[in-house]
């Protein structure tokens, strides 16, 4: 595995942060505080081709590695996990599943659109009854009038209000268990779909969650992505790829946290000293340092399997779960070392300590990536 980073990657990381610091840091309290998804930011970001970075060219995609994409995440988290929550879920999960189960057509009609910003993608797996266990979908789609009506809901979908076109999934086949479900492409102007409550979140305010309802939502058969009874399979699939964009998620935010904590750990004094002067200050601050680089390099790993065209599903959830939990740890020192000031709203830890915890939720829980974990060791495989 190789750890060096290209002069191409650098030159890609300068823009994203340049950009970062001129469009997202100046808002994001506000955003947050006023729960906005910041739409012009995702103009500026399909612009820059930041929207369908690991796409190829030929689908108006910008052909970078996962690793390239995975950085770009992390640079974004660490001004804003809102900002780069939306981006992965726009990238990793709605637009990667037409791209890579997509038909031709499919491919074609979607996923420029997507790499552009003109249209942003929502997936939706999750329902009230089927959290970790998404073989519990309830949701339905049945054939008729030449295409297939689908009915149920979907929770906690993030660019359900501000995305154009979702991949959502339902059960064709309630015989079948896992092996009965499959995905369709649904575009979010169908009137047989509409968004339902918006959640009220801890973190990640300014990324849009919502629940999505769909009342006898008629799609046309072209609307099958992959084949029939794939989905589950296909969605876990999905979710390998999408894991590695949540530990990058998780190193970014860790990062901007620890980073906000090395500059006051230099200016705070107390007992005539710089707090950076004590070992207690200096021992949180090698930790935290040291946890993100070995956060990254998991992420990193798992990025480079996943472009070698390798299965990568153990490596993905190795760096989802530990790059989460130790992002929780490491915004939770950087808030320490803050002290009192590190609990108000005027300094940018108390937004990462709450941005945070989603990654130790979303795309699978903690405790499901142990069980993904645990399952590949027992078997043997990776
Ligand atoms: C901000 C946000 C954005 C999201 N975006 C999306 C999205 O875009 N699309 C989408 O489909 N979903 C999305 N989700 C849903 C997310 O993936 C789920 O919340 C997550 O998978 C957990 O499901 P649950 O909330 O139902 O928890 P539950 O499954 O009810 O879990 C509750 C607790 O039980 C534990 N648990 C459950 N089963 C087991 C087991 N077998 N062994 C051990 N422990 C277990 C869990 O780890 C957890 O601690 C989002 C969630 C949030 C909060």
């Amino acid at each position: 595995m190789s750890t060096a980073v290209s002069a191409e990657r650098q030159a890609i990381l300068q823009t994203v942060r340049d950009f970062a610091e001129a469009e997202i840091r100046p808002h994001v309290m506000e955003w947050d505080e006023k729960q906005e998804f910041p739409r012009e930011v995702f103009r500026k970001l399909g612009e820059l081709g930041l929207l369908g970075t690991v796409f190829p060219e030929e689908y108006g995609g910008s052909g970078l590695s996962t690793g390239d994409y995975a950085a770009i995440v992390e640079e974004l988290a660490s001004v804003d996990g809102s900002v780069a929550l939306a981006l992965a879920a726009h990238t990793s999960l709605g637009s990667s599943h037409i791209f890579r189960f997509g038909t031709e057509p499919q491919r074609r009609l979607y996923v420029p659109r997507l790499a552009s910003g003109e249209w942003l993608a929502a997936w939706g797996l999750t329902e009230a009854e089927a959290g970790s266990d998404s073989g519990g979908t309830r949701s339905t789609a049945v054939r008729g009038g030449g295409g297939w009506v689908l009915n149920g809901s979907k929770n906690f979908i993030t660019n359900a209000s501000v995305g154009r076109v979702a991949v959502l999934m339902a059960v064709t086949d309630p015989s079948r268990g896992h092996g009965g479900i499959s995905s369709f492409i649904v575009e979010l102007d169908n009137p047989g779909i509409r968004v339902g409550k918006k959640e009220n979140k801890l973190g990640m305010r300014a990324s849009d969650t919502c629940t999505l309802v769909m009342e006898d939502c008629r799609v046309s058969d072209a609307s099958l992505l992959g084949a029939e009874g794939e989905g589950f399979t296909n969605s876990m699939k999905i979710l390998d790829g999408g894991r590695i964009s949540i530990a990058a998620l998780a190193v970014g935010i860790a990062r901007g946290a620890y980073e906000a904590a090395l500059k006051y750990s230099k200016q705070r004094k107390q007992f005539g000293r710089p707090i950076g002067d004590f070992q207690a200050i200096r021992f949180y601050l090698a930790e935290m340092a040291t946890a993100i680089d070995a956060a990254r390099l998991l992420t990193e790993r798992a990025a480079q399997a996943k472009d070698r065209g390798e299965e990568h599903r153990l490596f993905a959830a190795q760096a989802k779960y530990f790059a989460s939990e130790v992002a929780v740890r490491v915004t939770d020192r950087a808030l320490q070392i803050h002290g009192g000031y590190g609990f108000i709203k005027d300094f940018p830890v108390e937004k990462f300590y709450r941005d945070v915890k989603l990654c130790t939720i979303g795309e699978g829980t903690t405790e499901i990536q142990k069980l993904v974990i645990a399952r590949s060791l027992l078997s043997g495989r990776e």
